[in-house]
């Protein structure tokens, strides 16, 4: 298996190319060409499986082939990851750069226990993709900072984390302001009732991945 064969465009090529990587993971050779056809997802994946990038390749993809030449500062991000904490934000948002150096789509991370002023500022500039944890984000759409109207895409890393840190009620908040025509990845180490739970409730039809 190789990455070219997954369908994924030249500029994401490029990247991978210059990331050093060969071949796809089991989770990347899996998950790739289901997200690119727009699939639900439901993975059993732990750190250093590759699944950030099994996640964020087909994503970056998707927003590529339906990316207006709009002015950046209008237009409100299409993708939302969420994440339990600031570590693992800033961390998939180094990703999300890394392989999308290319395709001139923007990201950002916000998370508590910082200033907000960087991450509004950040936000104005306009963003494609949008990192954050659960708290912060909900600071920020209560401040009238951060425009979820635009959100065709949320995905849900390190989901079990973010359940057993208490953000439940936050998550809930955020999937009631998000419009209802996504697409849905949830990516969780363990699947306890509370995901499966949250699983049925957020999933269409999705594929299962266990790696
Ligand atoms: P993750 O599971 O997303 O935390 O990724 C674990 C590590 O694997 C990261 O350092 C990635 O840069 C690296 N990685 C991801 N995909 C590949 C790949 N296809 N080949 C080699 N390394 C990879």
């Amino acid at each position: 298996m190789a990455f070219t064969s997954l369908g994924l465009s030249e500029a994401l090529l490029r990247a991978i190319t210059e990331q050093g990587y060969g071949t796809p993971t089991p989770i990347q050779a899996r998950a790739i060409p289901a997200v690119l056809e727009g699939r639900d997802l439901l993975a059993a994946a732990q750190t250093g499986t590759g699944k950030t990038a099994a996640f964020t390749l087909p994503l970056l993809q998707r927003l590529l082939a339906d990316s207006p030449s709009r002015d950046p500062r209008r237009r409100p991000p299409r993708a939302l990851v969420l994440v339990p904490t600031r570590e693992l934000a800033a961390q998939v948002g180094d990703s999300v750069r890394a392989y999308g150096r290319h395709t001139g789509l923007r990201a950002a991370t916000v998370y508590g226990g910082v200033g907000l002023n960087p991450q509004v500022a950040a936000l104005r500039r306009g963003v494609d993709i949008l990192i954050a944890t659960p708290g912060r984000l909900l600071d920020l759409v209560g401040q009238g900072q951060a425009d979820l109207s635009g959100i065709g895409f949320l995905v849900l890393d390190e989901a079990d984390r973010m359940l057993d840190m208490g953000f439940i009620h936050d998550l809930k908040r955020i999937l009631a302001l998000l419009p209802r025509a996504r697409q849905n990845l949830l990516f969780s180490a363990t699947f306890p009732d509370d995901i499966r739970t949250l699983a049925a409730g957020l999933l269409n039809r999705p594929l299962s991945i266990d790696v």
